[in-house]
């Protein structure tokens, strides 16, 4: 049989082709009356529309909102933005040797010139509430962020209808979305915004420690300034939690320092299904979990929040947990397990529900 010229076929050749022959070829027949069937004219193949009088571009934005479940709990993952710094302006690998940081982005087999940062905040609603863990960047990083009421519109969601927002540390990729730049009222004007009273104490306390942070002077002022002013902004609507509360239904809190005093993790639990929300204690898919005892310059106690990480990772890695990341790949699911005395970030599979 000449496959490459189906005018060749015979009639039965054909019907053989589709599974039609025998039994089939009565409704074989209806199918292959006319040219037409057969070969469709271009403009009824959406394919083939597309490509003759398709969009001139393919470029724009990226898609913004991932659907998934954890047990009986709807959750969203949601893209506020990002950054792809090179590498002398990322934070990762302080201390280390030149060229290190770009010798684990090889071994990774990612670009060695940049380190791609996301900048995602989930959305969880569980049984009773409507829980949003962080905010986002808001307007504080210009056009790297900001994205998060967008997206969550395209999602079907208002933030007014949000109960309950997660503050898990004060820092501006986290807290940013919270106030609105224009009128300085709250974003989620209906949510209780829960807090670390630790994280609180830290920042609102007169002279903040931030010795620990491996930055310029003017960016310590600046991060110290910015808390407070999210703080002081939204006082009256902190509700001060602390490590090991369980809060609403499912959500635990846990106690996850070093990134900041009081930075917390949060564990969405439902029937058997768990999500821990790790936030900050990994900032790279690939740098964090290769090198977890590498310096991360935002990070306030170093030797703490290795600390941390080792022992999340080792819970996550012991458990099969699915956790959630802010700065993981979009859409930042996944799973940890062991590699020697590393860790390896594994991506979950993209689901269609
Ligand atoms: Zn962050």
């Amino acid at each position: 049989m000449n496959l490459i010229q189906p005018s060749s076929f015979s009639r039965r050749e054909a019907l053989s082709m589709i599974g039609l022959a025998g039994g089939g070829a009565l409704l074989g027949a209806s199918l292959l009356r006319g040219q037409a069937t057969l070969a469709p004219s271009p403009l009824s193949n959406p394919i083939v529309a597309a490509a003759g009088s398709g969009p001139a571009s393919l470029a724009g934005k990226q898609a913004g909102f991932y659907r998934f479940k954890i047990g009986e709990f709807e959750a969203l993952a949601l893209q506020d933005g990002g950054m792809s710094p090179t590498l002398d302006q990322t934070p990762f690998a302080v201390g280390e040797a030149p060229g290190a940081l770009a010798g684990v982005l090889d071994e990774a087999m990612l670009p060695k010139d940049r380190v791609d940062l996301a900048f995602n905040v989930l959305l969880v609603r569980t049984k009773s509430e409507l829980v949003l863990v962080d905010s986002g960047c808001g307007a504080l990083f210009g056009p790297a962020g900001g994205n998060l009421i967008t997206n969550l519109a395209a999602a079907g969601v208002r933030p007014e209808q949000i109960t309950a927002v997660i503050l898990t540390h004060a820092h501006g990729d986290h807290y940013g979305g919270l106030l609105n730049v224009e009128t300085g009222s709250p974003v989620f004007s209906q949510a209780t915004h829960f807090v670390a009273r630790r994280e609180f104490d830290f920042w609102s306390g007169d002279a903040p420690d931030v010795s620990g942070l491996a930055l310029p002077p003017e960016v310590k002022a600046g991060a110290v300034a910015g808390a407070k002013k999210a703080f002081n902004a939204l006082k009256d609507r902190w509700q001060k939690v602390a490590a090991g509360d369980r809060l609403l239904d499912g959500i635990e809190l846990i106690d996850a320092p070093g990134h900041t005093a009081g930075h917390l993790a949060v564990m969405f639990a439902s029937g058997s299904d768990q999500v821990l929300n790790f936030a900050d204690v990994a900032h790279h898919q690939a740098i964090t979990f290769a090198r977890p005892e590498w310096r991360f310059a935002y990070d306030a106690d170093a030797a703490q929040a290795v600390a941390t990480r080792r022992r999340l990772f080792d819970r996550a890695a012991a458990d099969r947990l699915r956790v959630w990341g802010t700065h993981m790949p979009f859409p930042s699911l996944g799973r940890i397990r062991r590699a020697g005395s590393a860790y390896d970030y594994v991506q979950e599979p993209f689901r269609l529900g």
